[in-house]
């Protein structure tokens, strides 16, 4: 048996809404684009949505807009996908990292005001896995010490902190559309607001710099071209349009991976919803316990593959990277939480359409194997 890691959720809905936007003569700023950001917008509850060509790129214009600069720090986690610290080295902004919490792998929020200096200008803050951040005890912190606050919710389209969507907590939020996220666009990402002026910045840095009411070929900023097509946004829109669906089944195969494993000992399993959270189910990652090595993972990653499981560690932490090492001189034991987290953990087969067999089989694999 052959089970890929993740797989996007594409039905004959998606394939018909890029094919008729093929058969137009807009493939690029059509209405497509307009439409995507409306159903984002109306789904995360916020003013604005803004579409560009990644998350990477929604990170950066989001950076941009709010003004950070070089020598400026931001407060983020040191265990995420690159991008959302490396967002802030394209413009020459120190990420200042903080340990998580070991069981939400979410940054610690006990930890943030000691890391508060003179340059801090905002807090970074990324739904790890999409388990909502503490959101509330964020809000707070950044409203106590005058900080931005911006979300990276690449990983957590759909959660709920306290009934409200995440992304709509900071100043501007951000999802990605990589095809291993909850929808995809192929490659896509979105900024989203309430603040006017964000969305406008954002809008005018993805296309060049120019400015809606200017004219054509006017550049009065330096803007990049992070466009998101509108074949792009035609998938997106079908994918919102099943965004129920897409979460429930979600939903279904993180609990079928629960029941099974949750009286495996070795294992520490990812936190479900709870009445004040709901997760939106981007990965599922186990933590094998203390007792287990680096060496003894790399085993058992070993061991699922040849079984034909895909499977990865998730995440190596941001601080351990060469060019993060080099700049700035990390070591092991720098960030002990994140780094004992990343050395234990396994990501599983995770997709929507992942069925009760093949479950059962990795499941039967990772028992043999621990
Ligand atoms: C996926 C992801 C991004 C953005 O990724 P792109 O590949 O650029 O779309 C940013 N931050 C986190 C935490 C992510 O998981």
């Amino acid at each position: 048996m052959q089970i890929p890691l993740s797989s996007p959720d594409i039905t004959d809905i998606e394939i018909n809404a890029v094919i008729s936007v093929l058969k137009t003569p807009s493939l690029s700023l059509g209405p497509k684009l307009p439409e995507f950001e409306k159903i984002v917008a109306d789904y995360i509850e916020v003013k604005h949505a803004v579409a560009v060509n990644s998350g990477t790129s929604a990170l950066h214009l989001i950076v941009k807009s709010l003004g950070l600069s070089e020598g400026d720090e931001v407060i983020t986690s040191p265990f995420s996908f690159i991008a959302s610290s490396n967002c802030l080295l394209f413009e020459k902004v120190h990420p200042v990292f903080t340990d998580i919490d070991p069981i939400t792998y979410n940054i610690d929020v006990n930890q943030i005001e000691k890391k508060i200096t003179k340059k801090t200008k905002a807090i970074l803050v990324v739904d790890v896995f999409g388990l909502p951040a503490d959101w509330e005890k964020l809000q707070q912190i950044a409203e106590a010490n005058n900080l931005l606050l911006i979300e990276d919710s690449c990983e957590a389209l759909g959660a709920e902190h306290k009934s409200q969507k995440v992304g709509g907590f900071g100043d501007a939020g951000c999802f990605a559309f990589y095809p291993n996220k909850q929808i995809t666009t192929g490659e896509g990402g979105v900024i989203v607001t309430n603040n006017d002026n964000i969305a406008k910045l954002s809008r005018s840095l993805r296309n060049q710099g120019r400015l809606e009411e200017e004219g054509w070929l006017q550049h009065p900023i330096l803007g990049y071209n992070y466009r998101l097509s509108d074949i792009n946004c035609a998938l997106g829109i079908a994918q919102m349009q099943r965004i129920g669906e897409i979460l429930a089944k979600r939903e279904k195969v993180a609990s079928l991976y629960n029941e099974r494993l949750k009286r495996m000992e070795p294992l520490e399993l990812p936190p479900l919803s709870s009445s004040n959270l709901k997760r939106s189910w981007f990965v599922y990652v186990v933590k094998l316990c203390s007792k287990y090595s680096k060496q003894d993972r790399k085993r058992i990653l070993t061991g699922l593959r040849e079984k034909g499981i895909g499977c990865n560690n998730y995440f190596p932490p941001i601080h351990l990277q060469p060019f993060y090492v080099e700049k700035y001189g990390y070591k092991n034991g720098d960030f002990p939480i994140t780094e004992s987290v990343a050395e234990r953990t396994i990501a599983l087969p995770f997709f929507n359409n992942l069925s009760e067999g093949q479950i059962n089989y990795v499941v039967d694999n990772l028992r043999t194997l621990l």
